[in-house]
């Protein structure tokens, strides 16, 4: 949600983009990313996967695919072991 209110704020178009997120969007962030035009979400872990959720995205055709977020790094360069997600 917040990645598509900062979109909004500064003017970058969603409509076809692809999103990348920490963790399975709830069913709240689903239903605006759809509407936002996304067409692709990866997500590196699952979050109570809701079946609403992806059943709308199907429906949408949203293609969801959980990939790995190896390497990932904090402001401070420092490896992160744990990810978080403001969803
Ligand atoms: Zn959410």
């Amino acid at each position: 949600m917040n990645a598509l209110l900062q979109c909004a704020k500064f003017g970058v178009p969603t409509d076809g983009a692809e999103i990348y997120v920490t963790h399975f969007p709830c069913l709240q962030c689903c239903k605006s990313l759809i509407q936002a035009g996304i067409k692709a979400v990866y997500y590196a872990e699952d979050y109570k996967n809701h079946p609403y959720a992806l059943e709308l995205f199907k429906q949408a055709g949203v293609k969801t695919e959980k990939v790995e977020a190896k390497g990932a790094i904090d402001v401070n360069g420092k490896q992160k072991r744990t990810l978080y997600s403001y969803c």
